[in-house]
């Protein structure tokens, strides 16, 4: 047997979800029991576990005539070693994404009629279930309308925006989550212990991290490295982890900040080859990417490029499911990262189609032009600008990052009661207009300019200078403005 087998949660406790454990343990306290249940979650995340486990509890010898509140199962009586043998014909386990399946489903309506033989109540374990058919789902829904006192239904679902609102609304939904890092790593200490297998902990996060927050993927992981040998090696490790374990990403992610676009290619190349896991590696990068960044932040360097890498990244990783090439996404991501000094001069480059659209900056320094004059406060963007050294020392004083981050963005005018700042990245701007921060740039904005408040518009590269569009003489692409903006200008030019 697998790891993954052995160890398989015996009893709702064990569960290494802790919100899933959380919720089931309540409803058995309650002694309330739905009769059916849609368990919604990714692959790997423990709803087949949880699902025996359910059918084990209604009908463990030790719950029966029993009016308030289920004990876990006892695991002795006769009821519960069937089950975990896997050998009772009441307990029905359904692949819905094998063939067959309408038939399956349709025959289901007539035989869920019929009385359990050996236990207490039937139990149907759906898997997969949004592959069912509209027929089946026809079906199904019948028998879920008028449920028999006899049966219990589990639906499991990786997709559950397929699963039709009439089916889903009559279960009773429990949400698995992508295990936690924390989490893998609680459920192989399990497996470490019982193996007497010798890892430190370091090990086994490494192990967790690359795992997408999957137990089974955790498991088979440790199963393959501990294969080796009880005594974890770390070249076995590397080997294992491949692309995945943390030295690769490291260099992966040094190569990328320091544009050796050579190096980036060729381990792009070599994954291709041993067939990494992009949402894996998309993960391990962002989780490196975001250390870095916080790094410069509590060292008073710049962050832009890890913040700018980091929108890219979760722009990348959204792209990973419809991609032919999963990885490809993510070599974009890391190739285009522009480093302090490094304009690109080719347009091509800024419309990648796997970047999003952004909002052109000429449209921001036109507004610019307009919005000015409607500034309620009185305040004109120059007032704000010369107040901004004293702004900014007042944010020092009162948070630190928060003051990182605003070195980072640029007051570009005043629109009524609010401050517009240029940023560029998303990132940034959901940082900033988070509302807790919001409230503490405020308070900030308040001492130097009176009652303000802000908004931050998201533009390629901070513009320290604004150009006259008017001016026809301004040869748009030398100005410091970004490449975008003056291929837009000289377009415009040609075109008229
Ligand atoms: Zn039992």
């Amino acid at each position: 047997m697998s790891f993954y087998q052995t160890y398989r949660p015996k009893k709702i406790a064990e569960l290494d979800l802790f919100s899933v454990r959380e919720v089931l343990l309540s409803s058995l306290a309650s002694g309330k029991i739905s009769h059916a249940y849609l368990f919604v979650g990714p692959r790997g995340s423990g709803k087949t576990s949880a699902a025996r486990i359910l059918a084990q509890i209604i009908n463990c010898q030790e719950n029966q005539n029993k009016s308030d509140g289920f004990s876990e199962p006892c695991g002795q009586c006769e009821s519960c070693q069937v089950i975990t043998k896997g050998s009772s014909v009441d307990v029905i386990e359904i692949d819905a994404a094998s063939n067959g399946l309408v038939d399956d489903i349709r025959e289901l309506r007539e035989r869920v009629r019929l009385a359990p033989v050996q236990l207490a109540k039937k139990v149907y374990i759906i898997d997969e279930v949004h592959m069912v058919s509209s027929a089946g789902f026809n079906a199904l829904l019948k028998t879920l309308e008028e449920p028999p006192e006899h049966a219990l239904f589990i639906l499991c679902t990786t997709e559950s925006q397929k699963v039709p609102e009439t089916i889903a609304s009559r279960c009773a939904r429990v949400n698995f989550t992508k295990a936690t890092i924390e989490e893998v790593v609680g459920s192989l200490m399990k497996v470490v212990e019982g193996e007497k297998i010798e890892a430190d902990r370091e090990t086994l996060q490494e192990i967790a991290e690359a795992t997408d927050g999957s137990f089974r993927e955790g498991h088979k992981l440790l199963e393959q490295i501990a294969a080796f040998g009880k005594k974890i090696d770390r070249s076995i490790l590397t080997r294992i982890l491949g692309t995945a374990g943390r030295p690769s990403v490291k260099r992966l992610l040094e190569a990328a900040i320091s544009q050796d676009t050579e190096l980036v290619i060729k381990t792009f190349d070599e994954m291709e080859k041993t067939s990494a896991k992009a949402p894996v590696l998309a993960t391990s990068l962002l989780i490196l990417a975001k250390t870095e960044m916080e790094n410069c932040i509590r060292e008073s360097r710049s962050p832009e490029m890890y913040l700018k890498l980091i929108d890219s990244l979760i722009n990348a990783a959204d792209k990973i499911k419809i991609s032919p090439l999963p990885l490809l996404p993510l070599e974009i991501a890391l190739l285009s990262i522009e480093g302090d000094g490094h304009e690109r001069s080719k347009p091509s480059k800024t419309e990648s189609p796997l970047t999003e659209d952004k909002p052109a900056p000429v449209k921001e320094i036109s507004d610019n032009k307009v919005t000015q004059k409607f500034s309620a406060t009185g305040l004109s963007i120059e007032d704000v600008k010369t107040g901004w050294g004293s702004f900014l020392g007042y944010m020092s004083e009162s948070n630190g990052s928060l003051a990182g981050m605003l070195r980072l963005v640029q007051p570009m005018y005043v629109e009524g009661k609010a401050v517009v700042f240029s940023v560029t990245s998303r990132f940034q701007q959901e940082m900033l207009e988070r509302e807790v921060k919001r409230k503490v740039i405020e308070e900030q904005m308040a001492r130097v300019w009176g009652p303000m408040t802000f908004r931050c518009v998201l533009t390629d590269k901070i513009i320290r200078t604004q150009p006259s569009l008017e001016d026809e003489n301004v040869a748009p692409v030398d100005d410091g403005v970004d490449t975008v903006q003056g291929v837009m200008l000289t377009a415009e030019k040609i075109f008229g």
